[in-house]
């Protein structure tokens, strides 16, 4: 990928001109709407406060904290959208009302701190700080929807950081070299239309109009549809080469999704690969029938291949030191009393390494299909998606490490200070940042999570580690976007 020159914004006041109309109009891939607010989305590009864009001056009412105490009033802010009373978890799913709302509060923090909100073609939001055209902007982001009674921190811990990052640069009055943005990528989760990052998918080129258009919610409505009642035009979608060739850096902060900080002692982590994983629809077809009258010698039933594939999956990744997953299922017809005529399962698997993954999956298949073939059940396997390893960057990955462990004072709990290396962690959750590494050098770095628990309510991080991932962010984005 080629870049245009470094340093492109190399004045301190530039950001009161080309973020707006003008911007927009040379851009040409900011298009469609906000989501979700309808009131607010009839242009494309909004400046919010024009008086408040100057890149080093503290102003606007977001911005007057420093980056620890904005960060709780957001995060108090964001709590109760979009949660479930009884199950208290979140179900922000993408385009419908708790996504809109989630939307509309992104929005509402780039404009109370002047930043030049933006939609871009695929529905994922910005918030810049300097000329987006510029090139070689560092962009800070994460997602704020969520799976199905997910918790509060993956995706909003990152979004929220983020801004409370700038806040804290802003309180600092460093001086910026590079545009900043702030991104909230849209349907990260997948937990609507079955497909993980559909928002930076589209903008890496890496999901096509045509699959993306295809794409259908448990209820039937299409993404198609399911945008455009959001106020998002689902005809504007697609490639966006020309924006990601003007990110010279973007950096996900995200919870941990394990428990690898909490053992190391560490409040901050930095990511080193994702592993790669993808999700595989098996279908079982029997033959639905009366439970209480027929024969067990004389039942086609396919939840009984569906149990033994459940098992098979456990082994084959138990075996291959990898993970895999059934955790949804469909059955029809569905009744206490009926023998099922069809059992979908989609099971989740990651690995190491590809080697690993491609093990693991076609065991448990060829498992499922010995299984099959005794009970009279007829089985496809589909793959819905597949994301390879992705190694993030190692030069940025670096810069980062020196950047955190050559801070004054530490912030560990248990008193790491100057120097102290900071933990590298592998992962197997997919995150934006590891589609958006194919197109733009990408970095991550994690929040401790003492439970290792996540996409559950009871995912957690403690809000001093949670200011110190706001703090190592400030850090990070003030090494690469200030003098
Ligand atoms: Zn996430």
């Amino acid at each position: 990928m080629s870049l245009p020159p470094g340093g492109a914004n190399g004045n301190e006041d530039t950001a009161g001109n080309g973020v707006a109309g003008s911007g927009a109009a040379a851009n040409g891939a900011v298009a469609g709407s906000g989501a979700g607010n309808a009131a607010a989305t009839g242009n494309t590009v909004a400046t919010g406060n024009k008086a408040a864009t100057r890149n080093t001056a503290a102003t606007g009412s977001g911005a007057a904290a420093g980056g620890g105490s904005s960060f709780q009033a957001m995060w108090r802010e964001l709590l109760p959208v979009g949660r479930n009373q009884d199950s208290g978890g979140y179900r922000r799913y993408a385009w419908t009302g708790a996504d809109a709302d989630c939307r509309a509060w992104f929005r509402a923090q780039a404009e109370a701190r002047g930043l030049a909100y933006e939609v871009d073609r695929n529905g994922n939001q910005w918030a810049w700080l300097g000329d987006p055209l510029a090139g070689d902007a560092v962009v800070a982001g994460s997602h704020l929807d969520s799976v199905p009674d997910g918790g509060a921190f993956d995706g909003p811990l990152g979004v929220v950081s983020s801004f409370a990052a700038l806040d804290e640069l802003r309180r600092r009055e460093v001086e910026f070299t590079r545009p900043l943005a702030i991104s909230n990528f849209g349907d990260e989760e997948g937990a609507r239309f079955g497909l993980a990052c559909v928002g930076s998918r589209l903008a890496a080129g890496q999901l096509t109009v045509e699959a993306a258009h295809r794409l259908r919610d448990g209820d039937g409505i299409t993404l198609p549809q399911a945008m455009e009642a959001a106020g998002h035009d689902p005809d504007a979608i697609g490639p966006d080469p020309e924006r990601l060739a003007r990110i010279g850096a973007f950096v996900e902060l995200h919870v941990e999704q394990g428990r690898a900080l909490d053992l190391t002692g560490d409040p901050v982590g930095i990511a080193s690969a994702i592993w790669p994983h993808g999700r595989w629809r098996f279908d079982f077809r029997g033959e639905a029938n009366h439970a209480g009258t027929t024969r067990l010698a004389d039942r086609r039933d396919p939840m009984l291949t569906y149990a033994e594939t459940v098992l098979a999956a456990r082994r084959e990744a138990e075996l291959a030191g990898a993970l895999a997953t059934f955790g949804k299922i469909s059955v029809e017809p569905n009744g206490v009393n009926a023998i099922p005529s069809l059992v979908r399962g989609w099971l989740d698997s990651r690995a190491a390494d590809q080697e690993a993954l491609d093990a693991v999956v076609t065991g448990i298949e060829r498992a499922a299909r010995e299984h099959a073939e005794r009970a009279g059940i007829d089985l496809d396997v589909v793959r819905e998606s597949f994301t390879p390893v992705v190694e993030f960057e190692h030069a940025l990955r670096d810069e980062l490490g020196k950047i955190l462990a050559g801070r004054d004072g530490g912030d560990s709990r248990d008193g790491g200070g100057a120097d102290r290396p900071v933990p590298v962690l592998g992962t197997g959750a997919g995150h934006d940042a590891g589609i958006l590494s194919a197109s733009v050098p990408t970095a991550m770095l994690f929040v401790r999570n003492p439970t290792g628990i996540s996409h559950s309510p009871a995912e957690h991080a403690g809000e001093d580690d949670c200011v110190a991932g706001v703090i190592a962010l400030a850090d990070v984005l003030e090494g690469l976007a200030c003098s």
